[in-house]
């Protein structure tokens, strides 16, 4: 057995203080995918795993007001499927229909996407696009921060998983002149690592003829996941589909950092194509927002 303990709480609190008594040994567990694999090569010690899959307090999408809640338990399954987030947060649904496989989808959480912070991780670009907030409980209390303060490098976030406990991602919904698209590049459609990932947000003006706002990310480009910002800033108050378009694109392929990997391919190949890619989920995201 790779943990003498496994257990199931009913409730927020209740797992909070299982954690705090095992002062460090214990760890948070939701769909496994990624941490069971890690236990099984001993990337990781426990002596309890802390099965959150039944708290309620980590489940469903909701939105008011504007604004979108999707638990952290939620599934990528769930959020592929969700109407809701087809509609109003299109990257993100998106972005967890590309993960994996159908059993991985199945399983596998957006907490657990993040936490495990792989700079490519499929729901973290989109998520890094939309400008989502991350909700942390600790038996201090609960903690919000934007999802880009959360990670430190690879493999590394800032949330102490034999201690806290992501809670949900919150998001400004987008409507009116409002689209979000996610774009993927990858050997083969599924169980494949992405070569390249993309998210762009685009904000349009009344007419739909500038870039009012726009947010732009990609992964893996860095140590953890990109917000291209100079590309941004080249694009605020530009005309939609101008020169001004291909300039930021370039802008963004240059401020961009992939490496050489036998995996993804060539540092060069991999900064054309940021171009390429970026250009696709940026014009579905002004088509989106135009329709
Ligand atoms: C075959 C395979 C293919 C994959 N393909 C992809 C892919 O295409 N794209 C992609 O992005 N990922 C992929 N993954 C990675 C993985 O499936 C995802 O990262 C998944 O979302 C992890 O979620 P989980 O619920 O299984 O996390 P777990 O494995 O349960 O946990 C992962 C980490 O997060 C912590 N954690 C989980 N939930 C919480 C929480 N609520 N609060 C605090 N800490 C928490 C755990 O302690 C652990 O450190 C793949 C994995 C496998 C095995």
């Amino acid at each position: 057995m790779k943990w003498e303990k496994y257990l199931v709480p009913a409730s927020l609190d209740e797992a909070l203080k299982t954690l705090a008594e095992y002062e460090g040994q214990a760890r948070v567990i939701a769909g496994g995918t990624d941490l069971v694999p890690q236990l099984k090569k001993k990337e990781r010690t426990v002596k309890c795993l802390v099965d959150v899959s039944r708290l309620a307090e980590l489940k469903g999408i909701h939105h008011q007001d504007g604004l979108m809640r999707i638990g952290a338990g939620v599934t990528h399954q769930q959020i592929a499927a969700s109407p809701l987030l087809r509609q109003t947060a299109a990257a993100l649904a998106e972005g967890a229909a590309a993960v994996g496989s159908p059993q991985i989808r199945y399983m596998g959480t957006i907490g657990g996407n993040i936490v495990n912070a792989q700079p490519a991780a499929d729901t973290a670009i989109p998520l890094l696009a939309l400008d989502a907030e991350v909700e942390i409980a600790s038996k201090e209390g609960v903690r919000r921060q934007p999802l880009e303060d959360l990670y430190v490098r690879p493999g590394v976030s800032k949330v102490d998983a034999s201690a806290e406990i992501v809670v949900a991602f919150r998001f400004q919904t987008l409507h009116g002149k409002r689209g979000s698209a996610f774009a993927r590049l990858a050997k083969r459609r599924s169980l494949s690592l992405p070569i390249l990932n993309a998210a762009a947000v685009a904000i349009l003006s009344k007419d739909g003829a500038l870039f009012e706002d726009l947010r732009l990310a990609l992964g893996p480009v860095a140590l953890t996941p990109f917000r291209a910002r100079k590309a941004e800033e080249a694009l605020r108050g530009q005309p939609v589909d101008g020169e001004s378009v291909v300039e930021a694109l370039v802008i963004a392929s240059e401020e961009a950092q992939p490496r050489t990997n036998p995996l993804r391919g060539s540092a060069e190949y991999r900064r054309e194509m940021v171009k390429v890619l970026l250009g696709r989920a940026l014009e579905r995201a002004v088509a989106a927002a135009k329709a």
